[in-house]
């Protein structure tokens, strides 16, 4: 070979480094992207489960549950106590906004085709929380709208995140059509334990 073939096959080479390091990189790229999207939903998970939330919960399930037979009566006859009800009430709604939110970014970022991993990882561990709460906020919002003043709870826009990832999960066949948006649809339809 001559000096310009040499060089042809030098360029050709160098060239072909550069393209393996640049896959290489998207690789890498790839993996981090796709493990800091699993951290997200992780993340997402826990806003639901953990710290003030998990005490929120507690108070939203006497509201729940409440009237059922397992349950524990939630003491609404002092103003301070009905304000503990009111404020973990909203805690749980602004938490499964946040969550929606945090769910919409990640579809975002996410595989356009459907086969979105991460998404069906979050979904699946959302479920039960979304059909346990399909339920829970109207019993909730009726036994404190009937302690409010007046007389009824105003949160139609912090429920709208809440209500856009029930409709999502139930879409996607994870949570039970039964459920309605915004309303319990009554005992002996509602799949809710606590009609039982
Ligand atoms: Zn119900
Ligand atoms: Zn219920």
């Amino acid at each position: 070979m001559d000096w310009n073939q040499w060089s042809a096959v030098a360029g050709l080479s160098s060239a072909a480094l550069a393209l393996a390091a640049v896959g290489i990189a998207l690789q890498a790229h790839r993996t981090e992207h796709r493990r800091s999207r699993f951290e997200t939903a992780r993340s997402l998970l826990h806003e639901l489960t953990a710290g003030e939330s998990a005490v929120a919960r507690n108070y939203v399930a006497r509201l729940h549950y409440g009237s059922s037979n397992s349950g524990t009566s939630p003491d609404l006859s002092t103003t301070a106590q009905a304000d503990l009800y009111f404020a973990a009430y909203y805690m749980m709604l602004w938490s499964f906004e946040r969550v929606e939110a945090g769910r919409t970014s990640l579809i975002a970022g996410g595989r356009a085709d459907g086969g979105d991993a991460v998404i069906q990882y979050l979904d699946e561990r959302l479920a039960w929380h979304v059909a346990e709460y399909a339920c829970a906020i109207p019993q909730a919002r009726a036994r404190l709208g009937a302690a409010a003043s007046e007389g009824r709870v105003k949160d139609r826009d912090s429920a709208a995140g809440f209500l856009r990832l029930l409709s999502a999960l139930q879409d996607r066949g994870m949570v039970d059509r039964t459920f309605l948006p915004d309303a319990c649809p009554g005992g002996g339809v509602c799949p809710c334990e606590c009609h039982q």
